[in-house]
């Protein structure tokens, strides 16, 4: 299902009771609110959110989407708050999840989606079940479709209040899901406190969240999910001039100071009038009294059958409220005339602050500051904006047979090309970076490069070494400095991948340890370690995947997720299509640099027929 066929819909309308009647999802939750948590797991699932709440509208406005309150009176619990969600809802599906859920899993929607689409049901809900326990459903956790609100209506007048008792009617069915702390709410301030601990945590204690973990045959989804709860932003700001903010990343709200625009103003050249005088049944002829330009304020105030002529973005005069385009009058000397319901009163004017109110956020902490960002913060006159210190990172390559550009290649060698994409995908992210060379395969070597860019860096990006043949003393050394795993993830290319913290002098930093193949570590880096630097220096910005249709049949294995070099274009139909590039072996360079995207077949999907839509990674924009 395509995720803008959903909106999501955050259910805060509680009184909070247990949580000392305050409202549970604007409780601070490791660093912001827990509502916060909750939206930034839905919204890249959907196409667009919404947030259920009856009190404080206010503090629920920052999060900058739609709030809506219960229809049904007195704090009738969930399903009111679901009822005003499908009443309020564009798209034919709304998923429910409750803002107390931080956890909430990353494939909801997805799977849920797939359940009623499979079974051609009205209505999916989340079950999980623990080890020697009955299963648990979680039906505020539901895909459901909005034209069923009369259904819950009708519930909900005769007095029905039990979330699983709504839809006997309709076609529910249940998606079991592995994960139960997924699924866990906060109810008190003191779960809430022990959760929000601001130590970080151990790779054990994020590994123990998983039902099921087993490194050696970790899911992809698995390990990017310990990855993103393990790592920690770095929290230090500075100060930079706006146009040095391009590409950086938000420490915080811009609040904007001014309205935008400042004055209620044309949105076309033509004529400033009084509603009042038009006529819908009869032409109308107005007398011209002056003219306004953009940029000048003018003390102009027609009279009734009076009008001014005006540019685009001239402050509207006193007492006109619309603006005919001067293409739909006949002008006689000082005189105009429109013909009949050319316009309603109104039109063509734009109010002061429709873009943005003062004290309103303009941009929000975490966002990377783009081209149309520079220009809005200009807009504002905000001359300067708090971003997060770039992020450093230290890498190097690992391989006796490597040698580096500029060397000659002897006998059995390769030149180390992987430091080369690896300062291109960092470069790219805005980090600072430390080019530490080629490390040969000693421990010796290994530890001291390892602790030197631990003490210079934020991060580590190492390339090499981690494979089953490779990694003994590798794993050894990793093991002495700190806290790190060594996984084998269903994927293909590039199964092993080192990841955790090390320590050395008093400083750390996170650790990638990235297959040596040059196509793996690239699909490594941007399926691994590209949303943990990201989310380190402050931002959230997963991978935009596309669907298009792939123009032959592809053979893949369920049970790993596939990564193969593609070409995407136009279809015959206009519409996207891609084709896998002729050779797929993971040291074939070349496969990447001839691809404008990756195909991503998921660990569950088997083989695609010619027409299939499949998932995509474009290139453009990330490389
Ligand atoms: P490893 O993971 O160290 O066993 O390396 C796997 C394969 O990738 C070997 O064929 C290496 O020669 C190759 N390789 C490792 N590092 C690099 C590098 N930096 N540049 C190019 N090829 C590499
Ligand atoms: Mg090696």
């Amino acid at each position: 299902m395509d995720k803008n066929l959903i909106t999501g819909l955050i259910l805060a309308g509680g009184r909070g009771s247990r949580m000392g009647n305050v409202d549970k999802g604007l409780q601070p939750f490791r660093g912001t609110t827990m509502a916060q948590h909750v939206l930034e797991r839905l919204a890249p699932q959907v196409g667009n959110v919404m947030i259920n709440a009856n009190r404080n509208l206010d503090s629920w406005r920052v999060f900058n989407v739609p709030v809506w309150p219960d229809e049904t009176p007195d704090f009738a619990g969930p399903l009111a708050g679901l009822e005003a969600g499908m009443r309020h809802c564009a798209t034919p599906w709304l998923l429910a999840a409750p803002c107390d859920s931080p956890f909430l899993p990353g494939d909801l929607a997805e799977r849920l989606a797939a359940a009623v689409e499979a079974e051609d049901a009205d209505l999916a809900f989340a079950v999980t079940q623990e080890a020697g326990m009955r299963p648990q459903a979680h039906p505020v956790f539901c895909l459901v479709k909005a034209s069923r609100l009369p259904q819950l209506s009708q519930y909900l007048l005769e007095g029905g209040r039990r979330v699983d008792g709504w839809y006997k009617g309709l076609k529910a069915v249940e998606v079991m899901f592995e994960d139960a702390d997924a699924f866990r709410n906060i109810n008190t301030l003191d779960e809430l406190k022990g959760l929000d601990s601001t130590l970080p945590p151990s790779l054990a204690s994020v590994t123990s969240c998983l039902s099921s973990y087993d490194p050696d045959a970790l899911p992809v989804r698995d390990a990017q999910r310990i990855i993103r709860e393990f790592v920690q932003p770095v929290n230090a700001v500075e100060k930079v001039a706006l146009r040095a903010a391009l590409g950086r990343v938000l420490a915080a709200d811009v609040i904007s100071p001014i309205d935008v625009p400042a004055h209620d103003n044309s949105a076309m050249d033509g004529f400033a009038l009084r509603g009042g005088d038009l006529r819908h049944d009869a032409p109308v002829t107005l007398r011209v009294i002056g003219t306004t330009f953009a940029g000048n304020a003018s003390s102009m105030v027609p009279a009734g059958g009076e009008c001014v002529r005006i540019m685009t973005g001239g402050v509207m005069p006193d007492g006109c409220d619309s603006v005919v385009p001067q293409e739909f009058v006949s002008q006689d000397g000082d005189a105009i005339t429109l013909p009949a319901g050319v316009i309603r009163p109104g039109d063509n004017r734009r109010f002061a602050g429709e873009d943005l109110k003062a004290g309103s956020p303009a941009l929000r902490k975490g966002r990377v500051v783009r081209p149309p960002d520079l220009g809005m913060l200009a807009s504002l006159g905000v001359p300067e904006v708090a971003v997060q210190r770039r992020l450093r990172v230290a890498f190097f390559s690992t391989g006796d047979e490597l040698r580096s550009v500029g060397e000659a290649l002897d006998e059995g060698c390769v030149y180390d090309s992987n430091r080369y994409t690896i300062y291109g995908m960092l470069q790219r992210l805005g980090c600072d970076i430390v080019d530490m060379g080629v490390v040969r395969d000693d421990p010796a070597a290994l530890e001291e490069a390892l602790r030197s860019a631990c003490e210079n860096a934020d991060a580590i990006i190492t390339s090499g070494g981690v494979s089953v043949g490779a990694a003994d003393y590798t794993r050894q050394i990793m093991a002495k400095l700190g806290d790190v795993t060594f996984w084998k993830i269903g994927m293909r290319p590039g199964r092993p991948l080192a990841f955790g913290r090390i320590h050395s002098n008093g400083r750390s930093a996170f650790l990638f340890g990235l297959p040596g193949n040059p196509v793996a570590v690239m699909v490594s880096f941007y399926f691994f370690a590209r949303e943990a630097l990201l989310r380190m220096m402050g931002a959230d910005a997963p991978l935009p995947l596309l669907r298009a249709r792939s123009s032959g049949a592809i053979r893949k294995k369920p049970g790993r997720t596939e990564y193969q070099r593609g070409i995407l274009s136009r279809g015959a139909d206009g519409k996207p299509e891609v084709r896998i590039t002729g050779s797929q072996g993971s040291g074939i360079l070349r496969s990447m640099s001839e691809a404008n995207c990756m195909v991503v077949l998921h660990d569950e999907q088997g083989n695609v027929a010619s027409g299939d839509s499949v998932d995509v990674l474009v290139f453009e924009g990330l490389m």
